[in-house]
């Protein structure tokens, strides 16, 4: 496994193991599995492990605190991240700090996250004096190096970025996403700066491994033995900035591929980078609504998530993978939030810029979600 030099006192692995998708049985993570695909990976060079404290509702910390007190304590590097959204005055932050260091039975963490930062958690914590928490934590000894993961808009993390000497950052970049949130500006004022930078979603929730066949004729044509997961890995790690490359593996499948590519991953070359260039806009034509999120339809009187419905609808499409429309349809949206709740009222159809009909685009999202 390729390693990388974080910190001048710290080396990791250049894939870390993200702790928030283990295969689960009856509600639980499935700890016999786990524990053979975490093994897995350790015995064939990772040896940095990501978790934080809302994963798997709490019990993905206790879990890797079982797996990692097995392990030399100088042999791996831990982070984790600190749920922002929970402080609500300035004892909260070594609180829950603590609660973590007890729950993952380690005396320190190597990296700690402020968790999910947008313009809300920001504000409050700023309020709460957290400068002055993550200095004691450092000198305590508790945290090694401190960092941030961020969802919001590209001023928030302008301004998150220039507040402090961070020693890392956790930022959701791959061949799609790269231009979202922070955007191309935030990974470059990091890496201007210096700042090691970390990548989570490198395959886009897997949405980059199910791509359509045409779509996989195109990375064929060039390197016909390489899977979508491979292309999507060498994208990211041909980044300069770019330092750790998490990815939250949910099968032992899963783990021996990863483990396998990160065994002797290279950048891509020119034509490899415009291959993907390719892939990103056959990727982005197969947009079934031209939906832009702007939510100027919204609220519906009836409730129903508008947005949220055609933006289901289009990654399933994109991504060639009618598994996450079934998923996120019955699953994430809340049951007044689905698209079967439009009762073609016609209020929203003025407020529409792109001129969508949204009613029968609605209808027709319906029609694709099995019974
Ligand atoms: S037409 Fe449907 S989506 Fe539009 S406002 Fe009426 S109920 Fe809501
Ligand atoms: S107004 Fe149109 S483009 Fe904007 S969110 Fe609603 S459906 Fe999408």
């Amino acid at each position: 496994m390729k390693t990388v030099k974080m910190k001048s006192d710290v080396t990791t692995s250049r894939l870390g193991f993200g702790c928030m998708r283990f295969p689960t049985k009856n509600g639980k993570i499935d700890r016999e599995l786990s524990t053979k695909m975490l093994q897995y990976a350790y015995d064939h060079g990772l040896t940095h492990f990501d978790t934080a404290y809302p994963y798997h509702g709490g019990e993905s910390e206790s879990f890797m605190g079982e797996f990692l007190k097995k392990l030399n304590r100088k042999d791996f590097t831990l982070s984790t991240k600190l749920p922002v959204w929970k402080v609500e005055k300035y004892e909260d932050f070594e609180k829950y700090l603590d609660e973590q260091l007890q729950k993952l039975q380690v005396d320190y963490f190597d990296f700690y996250l402020l968790h999910a930062l947008n313009k809300k958690t920001w504000k409050k914590i700023v309020e709460n004096d957290v400068f002055k928490f993550i200095e004691e934590a450092k000198e305590k000894g508790k945290i090694r190096y401190m960092g941030f993961s961020f969802h919001d808009d590209k001023e928030t993390f302008q301004e998150i970025a220039k507040s402090y000497e961070w020693d890392f950052c956790l930022l959701q970049i791959n061949y799609i996403d790269f231009w979202k949130q922070q955007g191309e500006e935030g990974y470059q004022l990091m890496t201007d700066r210096n700042i090691p930078i970390w990548v989570m979603e490198p395959l886009k929730g897997g949405r980059l491994t199910t791509l359509a066949d045409d779509i996989m004729d195109e990375f064929k044509t060039v390197n016909p033995e390489d899977s979508s997961a491979k292309w999507a890995f060498r994208w990211v790690h041909t980044l300069p900035g770019v330092k750790l490359i998490l990815s939250g593996m949910s099968t032992l499948n899963q783990v021996k591929e990863n483990v396998e590519i990160f065994g002797d991953i290279e950048p891509l070359n020119k034509e490899e980078l415009n291959t993907v260039d390719k892939v990103r806009d056959l990727i982005n034509n197969r947009v079934k609504v031209a939906c832009t999120a702007c939510n100027y339809c919204m609220p519906c009187p009836n409730q129903v998530e508008i947005p949220k419905n055609f933006k289901i609808y289009n990654d399933a499409y994109m991504f060639n993978n009618m598994e996450i429309l079934n998923h996120m349809y019955k699953q994430v949206l809340k049951v007044e939030e689905k698209a079967e709740n439009c009762i073609e009222c016609g209020e929203c159809l003025d407020k529409c810029p792109q001129n969508l009909d949204i009613p029968s685009l609605l209808h027709e999202v319906t029609e694709h979600v099995k019974a």
